[in-house]
């Protein structure tokens, strides 16, 4: 019968399931039933085979085998996020009904079920699924076409900060624009997805990019759709945006509801950042300086983790968003590098400021939960630790007057209301669970009614100690325990050869009331003790009611000084970033860079500053010092460019992207690892550096760094900063050198940027004859008894040697090889003693005049005369001596 029940019962659950799963077909489907989140069909399968937990059946389904796999709800958290990590979606089914109502309904009805909540790789706020020193932006992508070319939108949100910004991009710089801000979840609309001109685009940013409908970047309603998110009449309050940015900006938050449901994150407005007002940095760049991730994909070893010394979660993401879009206005950099220079000289103060910051928690995820109904009492109470911290560090300033930076930190955090420390520290226990249904996160004294009712509840435990104790005595029973569970609730149990006292004799049976026999356990109760049993019941119950109701009213109280809060948060971790730069700056004996809107490029001095550190914790030689000046040398307009020459393991690569860290650190607001360093906004950086090898995109090596140096020499402008290391050397020697040669001469004539450029190709010193602003300079080495010390020093001059041969050796190339290597090399220099290169000097025109010889005739305005005087010429008719003359008129005309 039961069985028969089960299955006619299990026809409408599936049922609704289906109905539910068809509304959803890109995620999967937890489905809850009790304690479980259930999945069934191919989620459960795909979801089986993601997290290796069994996959068993429930029921069939049109006459096949129902595949299902389950996920106990207590333990959901962790199955989330390793499906996220791995790229799933999840929508979140839960019964939104008590069990009883449907029973009512009678035997066939099922609980009614909704999704509660689509969990996607951009919009997750719990703790366990996001690193605290990472932002995790969602970001919406829209492009909207006018008469000209297509215009694209960008919005990036993070719903577990509120943090909310918008851009307009092009073409051209759309995948830098979009790696830059490196979405988790990038959302698009399907025609511009499935379009072939996106299509590389899509390939390239792989899993991060969803179609989503249409209609979520319509832009004729964007606008008053984001006027209704935040419940204004107009957008004028806001600024101006393009049609592209309004619709992004409505389409991420149209999404954000999509996926949140009833709940809305508390967004700040959308914020718009102007063309051009950061450094840009192409993606190829980017990768290889390794700023974020080193190129194995790890944070240790990046230029983030070496100089972040923030010790708050808000801070370490303020870090890294500075990182990945230093600044191009120099006074934005002065106003930085002014509050870092002041902490510094307060070293002290600093100092305790950072301890301070150190009891902040992440005040504006916790925020964002509470808003989101997601927040439990720790939430509460991280809300009030950084309230109490904040309070804290802005009357630690006293009369100090810091830069403005700061200054306006500062009356951010003074403008926190005293109400939010003073009521939450007074409601709020010092310990509080988890969970709010556990209770006990109010303060005892707080609430006086909530106090009687532990009293009571507290005071009934101690009635029942005293009872266990009386009945023990009345039945002589020793053993007798009173015990409780969830089934029975309070009951007396004895073991049965002590059950006799409490079951002979009718006196014995009139008091204790037989609940339940065990193997070897008997279990009574009495009417004393099921009353005592209701009231602890009704005073938990109502104690919790309590706790719900003030939980309710800090919950409104926080969520009415939203805005204070999450600017108190900004100011900390605005904070937190300028005090650990000074601390960096400090502790690495780093220096405050000029910046101007010159076209300097000074470096006196300079260190890598991975490198170095690396060097210092592996206790090694220290790392050496060395200067680049690009800056327009003598009388020149525009900046110079060094080619660099020296042999393998020389420091080439290290002298190279040292330069560009430390261009990027300053544009950023920090102090930088030199002596001194005059830098001129550089408003560009490309690089092309080190071998990214794109084979699973079917791209060789070489392929790839012609890609990426076209693309450089296609977009330099004067106020770029391009380094090359060694372009040319994927291919045969003459290919490569010639594509070198041109690239320099195209860098120094038609980019006129300032760059560096390394090179084996020692032939190519010889243009610096020709390019005035082209300079030479080598990597020292020592030849000692046939070996080669590398110094590390960068010099005026060129190399005259690879020293590859010695490398090898070093690397452990079998000796009978070297030497043999060695012979041939000899053989080799004594034949060919010429530079071809020197040849080429004299005999190429330059590139400029090359290029103005290419260019397209001009259209023909009538014969000129030296056509005319050719069309005269009779060659049959002419002795020699004429035709001799003609030909010297000739040349004369031309
Ligand atoms: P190249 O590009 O010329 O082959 P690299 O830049 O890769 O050489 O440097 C080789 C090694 O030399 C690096 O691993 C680094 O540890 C060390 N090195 C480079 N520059 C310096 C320096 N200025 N001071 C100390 N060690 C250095």
């Amino acid at each position: 019968l039961a069985t028969s029940e089960s299955r006619a019962s299990a026809t409408p659950m599936m049922e609704q399931f289906i109905e539910i799963k068809a509304a959803n077909p890109d995620s999967l489907l937890f489905y809850r039933m009790g304690d479980f989140y259930e999945l069934f069909f191919g989620d459960a399968v795909d979801a089986s085979r993601a997290l290796g937990i069994t996959l068993t059946k429930r029921g069939q389904h049109l006459g096949q085998d129902i595949p299902m796999c389950g996920v106990p709800v207590h333990a959901a958290d962790d199955y989330l996020q390793r499906l996220i990590r791995l790229g799933f979606r999840v929508a979140v089914c839960e019964q939104v009904e008590d069990p009883a109502e449907s029973k009512k309904r009678g035997g066939k009805s099922v609980v009614k079920r909704d999704v509660v909540r689509l969990v996607t790789p951009g919009t997750l706020t719990e703790d366990k699924l996001l690193s605290p020193s990472e932002s995790n932006f969602l970001m919406a992508m829209a492009r909207v076409r006018g008469s000209g070319e297509a215009q694209f939108g960008l919005a990036w949100i993070e719903i577990s900060t509120g943090a909310f910004h918008v851009t307009e991009s092009n073409q051209t710089r759309l995948l830098s624009d979009i790696l830059r801000i490196e979405p988790s979840e990038l959302i698009v609309a399907e025609g511009v997805f499935h379009d072939p001109e996106m299509r590389q685009l899509m390939d390239q940013l792989g899993r991060v990019a969803v179609p989503q409908p249409q209609v979520l970047f319509d832009s004729a309603t964007a606008e008053g759709r984001i006027a209704r998110f935040f419940d204004v009449a107009s957008l004028d309050g806001f600024g101006s945006f393009s049609r592209a940015e309004l619709a992004a900006a409505s389409a991420a938050i149209t999404y954000v509801e999509k996926t949140q449901f009833a709940e809305r994150p508390p967004l700040g407005r959308p914020e718009r950042e102007r063309d051009g007002a950061s450094l840009f940095i192409d993606p190829a760049t980017r990768a290889n300086l390794e700023l974020i991730r080193t190129l194995s994909g790890e944070r240790q070893g990046s230029l983030l983790k070496a100089i972040d010394r923030t010790v708050t979660g808000g801070g370490a993401r303020r870090l890294s968003d500075w990182l990945m879009s230093p600044l191009t206005d120099p006074e934005r950099i002065n106003a930085r590098l002014d509050d870092v220079s002041w902490l510094m000289s307060e070293p002290g103060f600093t100092d305790n400021v950072r301890l301070a910051l150190r009891s902040v928690s992440d005040m504006p995820r916790a925020l964002s939960r509470l808003a989101l109904n997601r927040g439990g009492p720790r939430d509460l109470q991280a809300i009030l630790a950084g309230v109490e911290a904040a309070t804290a560090i802005a009357a630690s300033f006293g009369d100090r007057r810091p830069p403005a930076g700061i200054q306006a930190a500062v009356a951010a955090l003074e403008a926190l209301p005293d109400m939010l420390r003073t009521e939450l520290s007074a409601c709020l226990a010092d310990e509080t669970p988890l969970l709010k249904r556990d209770g006990g996160f109010v303060r005892a004294g707080h609430n006086a009614e909530l106090d009687e009712l532990r009293a009571l509840r507290d005071e009934s435990r101690r009635v029942i100690a005293g009872l266990q104790l009386a009945y023990a005595e009345e039945t002589g029973v020793r053993a007798l325990k009173i015990r409780h569970n969830n089934v029975l609730g309070y009951f007396i149990e004895v073991t049965a050869p002590n059950a006799g006292p409490l079951t002979e004799g009718d006196a014995a049976r009139g008091r204790f009331i037989h609940r339940q026999t065990m193997a070897n356990a008997m279990r009574f109760t009495t009417t004393e003790l099921s009353d005592l049993e209701t009231r602890i019941a009704n005073a938990a119950d109502q104690a919790l009611a309590i706790e719900f109701e003030l939980f309710d009213s800090m919950l409104s109280m926080v969520a009415s000084q939203a805005d204070a809060i999450k600017a108190a948060a900004d100011a900390l971790s605005a904070i937190d970033v300028l005090a650990g730069l000074a601390a960096l700056a400090e502790e690495q004996g780093y220096v405050r860079p000029t910046v101007d809107t010159s076209l300097a490029f000074d470096i006196v001095a300079g260190r890598h500053p991975v490198v170095e550190q690396a060097l210092r914790r592996q206790a090694q030689q220290p790392f050496v010092a060395n200067d680049c000046c690009l800056s327009p040398p003598g009388t020149e307009k525009t900046g110079a460019i060094w080619l660099l020459t020296g042999p393998n393991m020389g420091g080439k690569s290290t002298f190279l992207r040292q330069n560009a860290l430390i261009a990027i650190m300053a544009q950023m607001g920090s102090f930088v690892p030199a002596g001194s360093a005059h830098i001129g906004i550089v408003d560009r950086l490309f690089s092309r550096v080190g071998a990214s090898d794109d084979l699973a995109r079917g791209r060789s090596t070489f392929m790839v760094e012609m890609v990426e140096t076209a693309a450089i020499l296609n977009q330099a402008s004067e106020r770029s900063l391009v380094i090359l290391d060694e372009i040319g050397r994927g291919t045969a020697t003459f290919d490569g050198l010639s594509i070198a040669w041109a690239a320099v001469e195209h860098l120094h004539e038609t980019n006129r940027c300032r760059g560096l450029f390394a090179t084996h190709f020692h032939e190519l010193t010889a243009l610096s004859e020709k390019l005035p602003r082209l300079a030479k300079a080598t990597m020292k080495v020592k030849e000692w008894e046939n070996e080669v010390v590398f110094l590390h020093e960068v010099g005026p001059g060129a190399a005259d040697r690879s020293y590859g041969i010695q490398v090898a050796r070093l690397a452990g190339l079998p000796e009978a090889v070297v030497a043999r290597a060695k012979h041939v090399l000899a053989q080799l220099e004594s034949s060919e003693r010429e530079n071809p290169a020197d040849r080429l000097i004299d005999e190429l025109p330059l590139f400029a005049a090359q290029v103005k010889r290419a260019q397209p005739p001009a259209p023909p305005k009538g014969p000129s005369p030296f056509e005319e005087l050719v069309d005269t010429l009779n060659p049959d008719e002419m002795t020699p001596r004429e035709a001799m003359e003609a030909l010297y008129t000739l040349k004369r005309l031309k």
